[in-house]
């Protein structure tokens, strides 16, 4: 059943991202830095300094990257939409595994059917 693996490491893959929405969080600018830092907020575009602000909010993104937010409301906003996103993918992919799983089981009858009939040795 190699479709029903590449799936289930698909489905493994999204669970991995849903707990990485929940180990975003608040996050302080280093106070030593020598040369102010800024980023823009990945929802707003709002340009977020370390010399204006002391918090920014942060969650990891795909591979190493991570986004980061201005305020919590937008990286609830995110949070929010991503997890929807994802549950829906998650979904999508376990109504896969249903589907294919009744596949194989209409596959497995015919082939006891032939095999009774004695087609198949
Ligand atoms: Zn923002």
């Amino acid at each position: 059943m190699d479709l029903d693996f590449n799936l289930m490491m698909e489905l493994t893959e999204i669970e991995l991202r849903l707990k990485g929405l929940d180990e975003g969080g608040k996050k302080y600018f280093k106070k030593d830095m020598t040369r102010p830092w800024s980023f823009k907020c990945s929802l707003c575009e709002k340009r977020v300094g370390s010399n204006k602000v002391d918090e920014y909010w942060s969650m990891p993104s795909t591979g190493y990257d991570r986004y980061r937010f201005c305020s919590k409301e937008c990286a609830d906003c995110y949070s929010k939409a991503r997890k929807n996103e994802l549950l829906a993918q998650r979904k999508q992919v376990m109504q896969n595994r249903k589907l294919l799983r009744e596949f194989y089981k209409e596959a497995e009858r015919r082939y006891m059917e032939v095999k009774r009939g004695g087609w198949v040795s």
